[in-house]
């Protein structure tokens, strides 16, 4: 016999991002397996039903409202296991599972992501990166679901910022190619950089990341640190005191606080001859 889809209806979308805010959401879908995730995006297109996929909800910022779209989060299918050369990751994993699994089997090159909050999924879309490196620069292979059909990719292009996935694709799995590295130095590695993060931005706050992307030379938060703006709030939303580029949920924030927030920095950003492109999800 099929085994259900696990499904949250009338979801508290507060409980699926870091930001803490959102309203409802008509139905949560958690497939476990590649069968249920093609099940589901078959029933969507024939229906014409729209979706949303959701990693970990560490960049996005949810609406105050009703989400109209169902969604659909992979995070049953968390599995990370190594075949032959290669680390192979369920696209719900958590960055931090993936650090854990890389130091019990010494594996080197992604201690950079340790501390980063997100899942391989959201990780591999948005080509996550700290400290000069970035997730799809270590990627060899993907799998993917378009359309309800599953097929794999070695032929992967990316930028800053912008993952290896074209329009439409889900990730099911991501391959990564590690170096062998010895289990000390890739522990003190992830402490360090863990360090790193926790001095120069609101750790363990209710945030999404950067809300703007660097362009170039152009730092976006330097800039706005230099505007004088940090600590600018409206509602509960507030320009974190720490690192000018990430706004905070001071508690009780609403969508519209944040979103009023971002784009009273654009407006100011634009006065003085810049275009920030944002970096974070506005739903
Ligand atoms: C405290 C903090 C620190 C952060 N530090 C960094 C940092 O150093 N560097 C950095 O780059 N980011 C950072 N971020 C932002 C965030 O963690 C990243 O953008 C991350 O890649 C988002 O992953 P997620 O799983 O939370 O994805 P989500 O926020 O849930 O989704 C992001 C996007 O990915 C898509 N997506 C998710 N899963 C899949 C999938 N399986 N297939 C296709 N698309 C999918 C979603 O539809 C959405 O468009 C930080 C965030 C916080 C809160």
């Amino acid at each position: 016999m099929k085994k259900r889809i696990y499904k949250i209806k009338n979801a508290d979308l507060k409980n699926y991002c870091s930001f803490k805010i959102g309203g409802k959401a008509k139905c949560i879908y958690f497939p476990e397996n590649i069968e249920q995730i093609k099940c589901l995006i078959n029933k969507f297109k024939n229906k014409k039903i729209a979706y949303f996929l959701l990693g970990n909800g560490t960049n996005i910022l949810f609406n105050d409202k009703k989400f109209k779209k169902v969604i659909i989060c992979l995070k049953k299918l968390n599995k990370i296991q190594i075949n032959g050369e290669e680390m192979v990751c369920g696209a719900g994993a958590s960055l931090f599972d993936v650090n854990a699994f890389c130091v019990k089997n010494d594996l080197g090159g992604l201690e950079f992501t340790y501390g980063i909050p997100a899942s391989v999924g959201g990780a591999v879309a948005m080509n996550a990166g700290a400290f000069g490196d970035d997730v799809c620069s270590h990627l060899s292979e993907i799998v993917v679901c378009k359309d309800g059909e599953i097929y794999s990719r070695q032929n992967l292009e990316w930028s800053y910022r912008k993952g290896v996935l074209k329009d439409g694709e889900i990730l099911i799995y991501a391959k990564f190619n590690l170096k062998p590295a010895k289990k000390q130095q890739i522990i003190e590695k992830q402490q360090q950089f863990l360090q790193k993060r926790k001095i120069s931005q609101p750790f363990g706050e209710f945030c999404a990341g950067s809300i703007f992307k660097r362009q170039g030379d152009i730092v976006p938060a330097k800039l706005i640190d230099e505007w004088g703006l940090k600590g600018l709030k409206i509602g509960g939303a507030m320009i974190s005191q720490k690192h000018a580029g990430f706004i905070i949920n001071t508690g009780g924030a609403s969508g519209m606080d944040v979103l009023t927030l971002i784009e009273i920095v654009e407006w100011i950003a634009r006065k003085k001859g810049f275009c920030f492109e944002r970096e974070i999800i506005v739903l």
